[in-house]
Parts: C-alpha cells; sequence; structure tokens
C-alpha cells in the first residue's frame, strides 16, 4: 500500500511512531465510536507497534484500551481510520483471519470442553491434524507449567489455572501477535506477580509481539518494552517505563506513573539552564521548559528525589527552603514525610529509613531539591481533574 510520507508525518505525532524496527501493526487515524459518531471511545490513534515488542496499552477505566485492542482483534470495528498488519489493511478482515491470539479479560474458556480440548480448539480450527493437536497442546501446557490437569474442565480450575489455560490456547497456534486485555487482573497479589515473571519470561522465550492492557502502572513498568497511557481515547504519552516515569510531558502522566508531587505555579522567565516557576512567594527553579512566560503550569517532582536537611548549608541542591514535617509515616524500608514550605505548598517526601536525616513532627528542615528534578509539566484543563478523581 502506497502511503504519502509527508502527509503521515503532518497527521501523526513522530513520538507516537515507534523506532526504528519494522512496524507489524500500524493504526492510522483510527476512531471508534459507540453511539454513531456523538462520542468516541478512541479519539484518534495513530501508532506503530514493533515486531518482538511488549507494548502495554495503561490508562483508567474507560480510557479507551479495550476497544483499542478489540478493533485490532477484529471484535470491533472502527469508525474511520485503518489498521495494518504486517503491511496488509486488515481494516474489514475477520478475527479468525487474523492470526490474532487473544487473551480476554474473564479468560473465555468453553466450560464445557475439557482444558486439553479447549487449547486444542484453535488447532482443530485450522485442520491441524488429531496427532499434531494433542503434541502441540502438551508443549503449550509445558509453557505456562500446568501439568496434570488436561481433564480437568474450567470449572475444576482456580483462576491462575484458567488464566493458564487461556494463555496456552493463544500460544498454541503461533500467532503472530498475541493480545491480552487485564489478564492477571482476577488474581491475587502474589500470584499476579508470578504470572508478571512467567509472561515476561514467555516473551522472552518466544519473541512474539505482545500487546497488553492494564490499568496498574506497575504491572506496565514490569513487563513492558514500551508504554502507551492512554486519557480520554488518545495516547497522552508513549516511550519505555523509564522515558515516561522521568520525563512526563503532561501532569495526566506524571500522576499517573508512580508517585508524585503535582505543584502548581505560574512559568517566569528562564534564565540559562532553569526555569522559575513561582508558588505563592516562593519560586522554584526547574529544568528549563520551551513554554512563555507567565503560562499556567505545574511542577511534577518525585518525593524521592527530595532531600532533608537539619543544617541547609549541607546541600548544593539549587532550590533549599526551610519547611516544616506535618506528618511522618514509616514504612521499614523508607520514611515519608509530609513538609510545608511557607504557606505555599506542601511535599511528600521519601527517605530511605537508613538515612541519618529523620526528624518528628513539627520540626523544622530545610528541602532540598535539585533543579534537574523538577519537571515543569503542562496543566490540565479544571474539568479533566474533576473527571480524574
Ligand atoms: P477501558 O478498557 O480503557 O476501560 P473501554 O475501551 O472499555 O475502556 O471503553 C471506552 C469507552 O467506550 C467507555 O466510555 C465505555 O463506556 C465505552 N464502551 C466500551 N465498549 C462499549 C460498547 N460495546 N458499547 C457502547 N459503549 C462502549
Ligand atoms: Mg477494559
Amino acid at each position: 500500500m502506497h502511503r504519502d510520507q509527508s502527509s503521515r508525518k503532518a497527521d501523526s505525532p513522530a513520538a507516537e511512531r515507534a523506532p526504528a524496527s519494522v512496524p507489524v501493526i500500524r493504526f492510522s487515524a483510527v476512531r471508534k465510536s459507540y453511539d454513531g459518531g456523538r462520542s468516541f471511545a478512541v479519539e484518534r490513534l495513530d501508532l506503530d507497534v514493533c515486531k518482538g515488542e511488549f507494548l502495554t496499552l495503561l490508562g483508567p477505566s474507560g480510557s479507551g484500551k479495550t476497544t483499542t485492542l478489540m478493533m485490532l482483534a477484529g471484535f470491533e470495528r472502527p469508525s474511520h481510520g485503518a489498521i495494518e498488519l504486517d503491511g496488509r489493511d486488515i481494516t474489514s478482515v475477520p478475527p479468525h483471519q487474523r492470526d490474532i491470539g487473544v487473551v480476554f479479560q474473564n479468560y473465555a474458556l468453553f466450560p464445557h470442553m475439557t482444558v486439553l480440548e479447549n487449547i486444542r480448539f484453535p488447532l482443530s480450527v485450522r485442520r491441524v491434524s488429531a496427532e499434531e493437536q494433542i503434541e502441540r497442546a502438551q508443549r503449550a501446557l509445558g509453557m505456562v507449567q500446568l501439568h496434570g490437569v488436561d481433564s480437568r474442565r474450567p470449572g475444576e480450575l482456580s483462576g491462575g489455572q484458567q488464566q493458564r489455560v487461556a494463555i496456552a490456547r493463544a500460544l498454541v497456534f503461533n500467532p503472530r501477535l498475541i493480545l491480552m486485555d487485564e489478564p492477571l487482573g482476577a488474581l491475587d497479589r502474589v500470584l499476579r506477580e508470578q504470572m508478571q515473571v512467567e509472561l515476561k519470561h514467555l516473551h522472552r522465550m518466544l519473541g512474539v509481539t505482545v500487546v497488553y492492557v492494564t490499568h496498574d502502572q506497575g504491572e506496565a513498568i514490569a513487563l513492558s518494552d514500551r508504554v502507551a497511557v492512554f486519557n480520554k481515547g488518545r495516547i497522552a504519552q508513549i516511550g519505555s517505563a523509564e522515558d515516561l516515569y522521568e520525563k512526563p510531558t503532561s501532569e495526566f502522566v506524571a500522576g499517573f506513573l508512580g508517585e508524585n508531587n503535582i505543584l502548581p505555579g505560574v512559568l517566569m522567565q528562564s534564565d540559562g539552564e532553569t526555569s522559575g516557576v513561582k508558588m505563592g512567594a516562593s519560586t522554584l527553579r526547574c529544568r528549563k521548559a520551551d513554554l512563555p512566560a507567565q503560562t499556567n503550569v505545574c511542577v511534577a517532582i518525585r518525593p524521592e528525589r527530595i532531600h532533608l536537611r537539619k543544617d541547609p548549608s549541607s546541600s548544593s541542591a539549587d532550590n533549599v527552603m526551610p519547611a516544616t514535617v506535618v506528618d511522618r509515616m514509616y514504612f521499614g524500608d523508607h520514611v515519608k514525610y509530609q513538609v510545608a514550605v511557607a504557606n505555599d505548598f506542601s511535599l511528600s517526601v521519601k527517605v530511605p529509613a537508613a538515612d541519618d536525616v529523620q526528624a518528628d513532627v513539627g520540626r523544622q528542615v530545610h528541602v532540598c531539591i535539585p533543579s534537574r528534578a523538577c519537571r515543569i509539566v503542562e496543566r490540565e484543563q479544571e474539568a479533566n481533574q474533576n473527571e480524574r478523581s
């Protein structure tokens, strides 16, 4: 299919295009409405997925993750735009002809079939010989570490075991792509973490391309090569987990991944390497922002990047401010402080428990924040903030 490179550049942000490797999947200007165009579950999607990558769609409930996955699987049709698989337009290809394995949110196993029959099913549809079906189904069961349950029905298995069957069924026909929608959502924490390790291992071992959906940021960070953060039917930002954690561009992404202090303020003139952001009577020196002075912005500061000092002269940070300890909570490996800086703002600060500098509630301390730990991000509209809470 011929594509006009120049027009593609104009209508799709470069940041949403995958790095220099082969895209297996390409969403071009995809939109999806369930109500004839009054509202859009997916507002606009331009996205490449690279061969062999583990891409996670991360976002709050209702942000369009499942809709995106279902369009890719072929169970929903885009209202606008096109989806390509290996360079072929598959927008109107039915699900069973797409060569995509899907693990649904609720496992969707066939209750009347045994485990082995469930896993053989995709092969029997593809007219693989009975002998080979059994051999490949057994191999798939081995991959997900499930032994001795071949002849049970799904109802006789635990949630974790059912999930393994669903994964084996998605893997058994060597699909070129595997989609998973919150596959670990119903499992308890210990089992979930164990399955995360196994999924990562399977992905490495098989080299298959995975598109994974979760609303759990910890899971996204642990599993993914890249994460696409969804907000209201759009990708707010896409990149490696480290990029999103260290370099969020919006208040939404800064607040969605990990803990963050997000402080509203007004941008001052930039000088050299830093920009000042005014908050009440205080001014914070931050990483330089490419925005005009007087813009309403937010400053995002990770709690672990802030230090407490009793003696301010012992810090070389470019923001050193007197503060009062308002709250203190002990977590074993770290202590979390809530401190108030004048009447201007309060901060959450994480101090390793082994650190010498600990202080009681009511004590005066100094907060020390390097400007490079202060990232200026776009401030969200009021309406967005209401919806998020
Ligand atoms: P997520 O998976 O991120 O929670 P969804 O893709 O399921 O989000 O939903 C996005 C939006 O589309 C929501 O507002 C949801 O109510 C709506 N939606 C999803 N599926 C349907 C459907 N089959 N019919 C009508 N609206 C739907
Ligand atoms: Mg969903």
